[in-house]
């Protein structure tokens, strides 16, 4: 279930005063929601149809900044509009905020209509449907680790970010008692979540102290990524609710492990899981290896897509869970990816590699792409992996920095042959401003390093 509202649905809601605000939003390079609020007479009535925005907003960062070096749009050709083409099977309610209903738009060109190709909905519809003319579905789930705090994020920001107080006291993986805590505001993030349409499985808590992980179902691809950029809004905002704050930053403080979002995939035929073979050697058809095989021969070309900030890159770190190496094990968290559901019709990968801080739309569409390319071209996977992976000098190393990942997404022939030239340069000038802006900046470390001492 897409959405949990009918457009009729909402049309007798606004009608007996239910429903007064619709959102209409779309999912920007960062995985933000951004977009307006309409009085939902406004929308019923004509808005439905389509809206507009700057076309600014698929060329920025976290800041809001208007960087050069995009040939999408600039200060030169005036910063126009796109259209914003609600797409009603998304729509629902917002049951986290009173007398409210979401839908996600998609992003198109202001004259000729057609979608923006470097919207990342648009990213992810495309593999989509490469993969649909070969004849499968992918299913997808993508979990989401976050860290609460018990300052608001107004307390925080006005504090210059310091003195962070985690909400748990000590490390809650797997916590009943220490989860229980922190019900106040995990059991609404579940609750509305539900009641908003997504097919939310379970929350728990993480390895770290304060740290949070939320699951939901598995699903097709395009649904795994609004469900995914839904609960991430949501849970910023009901944590906020509370006056608490929650961070998707993947590494908050070096001594602390990172937030990763882990993102679980199978391929489809007829409604079949076409990565079974009961036969097989763990249970894992051919086609299943092929796809593998892409994933991992591909990923260095495809980190940024999953690790897209300066900060990402920190929680690539040994002994942490979080991987380093690109390579395949077998139930075994220490490799980049990981065979899950062994032996039986649940069999499917889990890529560990990317950040809490990941665009879900993108790095499946990546993903999809390499595997894509790994069935057309009938790779062959590698042996799988044993024993603690960060050890094995043998095994391909992840990008260890967001200008190694910009290196390789530049220079990746098969991203452009998957993607296209336009949308691979548009992302590499967006990893390239990142580092810019970073580079630019004096930091803390840097002064307290040298002030006296250097
Ligand atoms: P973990 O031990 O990593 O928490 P879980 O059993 O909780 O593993 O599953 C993690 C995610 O995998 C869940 O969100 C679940 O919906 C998803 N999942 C289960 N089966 C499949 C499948 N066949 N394809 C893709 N994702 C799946």
């Amino acid at each position: 279930m897409p959405g949990n509202l009918t457009f009729d649905d909402l049309k007798s809601r606004v009608t007996d005063g239910a429903i007064d605000t619709v959102l209409a939003c779309f999912v920007d390079m960062q995985g933000r929601l951004m977009g307006k609020r309409f009085h939902a007479v406004n929308f019923i009535e004509t808005s439905f149809a389509e809206t507009h925005c700057c076309n600014y907003l698929l060329a920025t960062d976290l800041e809001m900044a208007t960087p050069d070096g995009y040939a999408s749009t600039s200060w030169q050709s005036g910063y126009g509009d796109y259209v914003m083409q609600p797409d009603l099977a998304t729509l629902r309610l917002v049951p986290w905020l009173e007398g409210t209903a979401m839908v996600l738009c998609d992003v198109l060109d202001h004259h000729t209509h057609a979608p923006v190709p470097h919207s990342p909905r648009a990213i992810l519809k495309a593999q989509i449907a490469r993969l649909e003319a070969l004849g499968f579905e992918a299913k997808m789930a993508t979990e989401l680790e976050f860290f609460l705090f018990e300052q608001s994020y107004d307390d925080i920001r006005k504090s210059g970010f310091r003195d962070l107080q985690p909400i748990s006291g000590y490390n809650e993986d797997y916590h009943i008692f220490q989860t229980t805590k922190e019900e106040g505001i995990m059991r609404p993030i579940r609750n509305h979540l539900y009641a908003a349409g997504l097919p939310i499985e379970n929350s728990k808590g993480e390895a770290e102290t304060g740290q949070e992980e939320l699951n939901i179902r598995y699903s097709p691809a395009l649904d795994c990524a609004d469900y995914h950029s839904i609960a991430k809004h949501a849970i910023k905002e009901i944590a906020w609710q509370q006056g608490r704050a929650a961070s998707f930053l993947p590494k908050w403080h070096h001594d602390r492990v990172g937030s990763s979002s882990h993102v679980h995939q199978s391929l489809w035929k007829d409604g079949e899981p076409a990565f079974f073979d009961p036969d097989a050697d763990h249970g894992m058809s051919t086609l299943m290896g092929h796809y593998m095989a892409g994933l991992i021969k591909y990923a260095p070309d495809y980190t940024f897509f999953l690790a897209p900030y300066i900060n990402s890159y920190k929680r690539f770190a040994k002994g942490t869970f979080a991987p380093t190496k690109t390579v395949w094990s077998v139930d075994n968290r220490t490799a980049g990816f990981r065979l899950c559901g062994e032996g039986t019709k649940g069999v499917r990968v889990e890529c560990r590699i990317g950040g809490s801080d990941l665009n879900p739309y993108l790095a499946q569409a990546a993903m999809l792409a390499a595997g894509i390319k790994g069935i057309e071209d009938g790779l062959s996977l590698p042996p799988a992996t044993t024993g603690d992976v960060y050890e094995d000098a043998k095994a391909q190393d992840i990008p260890q920095t967001l200008r190694a990942a910009t290196q390789t997404l530049r220079n990746s022939a098969f991203l452009r042959e998957a993607m296209g030239d336009d949308v691979i340069d548009h992302y590499t000038r967006c990893a390239e401003w990142e580092q810019e802006e970073f580079d630019r900046v004096v930091t803390d470390w840097e002064i307290a390093r040298g002030f006296e001492r250097a």
